[in-house]
């Protein structure tokens, strides 16, 4: 493997929505602080929601969250990560965070699947979706997910996207939900990589927090800009994060 020195190492990153202004940055993944080592990744993690596949946008998550509301009672806020999603995304995943380790979560969350599962055909490819797939083809992959894993595959599939022995780590009962590590940590483990040798990409804080509380480091691929710290690592799109990812 190739090891790069990247506390000299400097990239012209451009937000999505200001290709004409490029943001020079010095890019480091936080050698050592992550347990990253500058090394080349050993396998790949992607968010899937507007990272690969934006379902969010066609899911009707209002109805989801008052359906989902209505069977469990006494969950009040909990403090989550800043977003971009609606405010009925943001509510709907709230509650699946809320009510995790709860015996009724698996009823949530079954009730806010119908919806996602439902929006699979009208979902949309985020850009260089293919292109990114297949420069990755041959690196151990991983989805980690807040949608379950058939939602997950679902999508995918629906946009021609092999996922043949690529690892979905999707919503589920027996661990927590992004922003905690369980689903960086479950797919590291699944692959057989360390978490501090994987690179995490994904459109969120959600995805960020996962990523470091994991040790893995993180490529953002934003949907607006100042969405991400400014000490984060952005991209202009997936390609642009995989291309990083894969220097990382
Ligand atoms: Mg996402």
């Amino acid at each position: 493997m190739r090891r790069v020195d990247r506390r000299f190492e400097f990239h012209a990153l451009r937000c999505r929505q200001c290709d004409d202004n490029p943001r020079p940055r010095v890019v480091n993944p936080g050698a050592g602080e992550a347990g990253h080592d500058g090394v080349m990744a050993d396998a790949l993690l992607f968010d899937l929601d507007r990272t690969l596949v934006d379902i969010q946008s066609f899911t009707d998550y209002g109805s989801a969250r008052r359906e989902a509301a209505a069977l469990v009672e006494g969950f009040g806020d909990v403090a989550v990560p800043a977003t971009d999603w609606s405010a009925d995304t943001v509510a709907a995943m709230s509650l699946l965070v809320a009510c995790s380790g709860d015996p009724r979560w698996a009823q949530v969350s079954a009730a806010i699947e119908r919806h996602e599962l439902s929006a699979v055909p009208s979902s949309a490819p985020m850009p260089g979706l293919h292109e990114a797939w297949a420069r990755t083809a041959d690196l151990p992959r991983a989805v980690v997910t807040l949608v379950p894993e058939v939602v997950a595959r679902a999508a995918l599939a629906w946009h021609g996207v092999d996922c043949a022995g690529v690892v979905v780590i999707g919503r589920r009962a027996d661990q927590r939900p992004k922003p905690a590590p369980d689903g960086v940590l479950a797919a590291c483990l699944a692959l057989g990589v360390a978490p501090g040798r994987a690179v995490m990409m994904g459109d969120s804080l959600w995805d960020l927090e996962a990523a470091g509380a994991a040790g893995t480091a993180f490529v953002g691929v934003p949907t607006r800009v100042g969405s991400m710290p400014s000490d984060a690592i952005v991209a202009l799109d997936l390609l642009a994060a995989v291309d990083l990812a894969l220097r990382m």
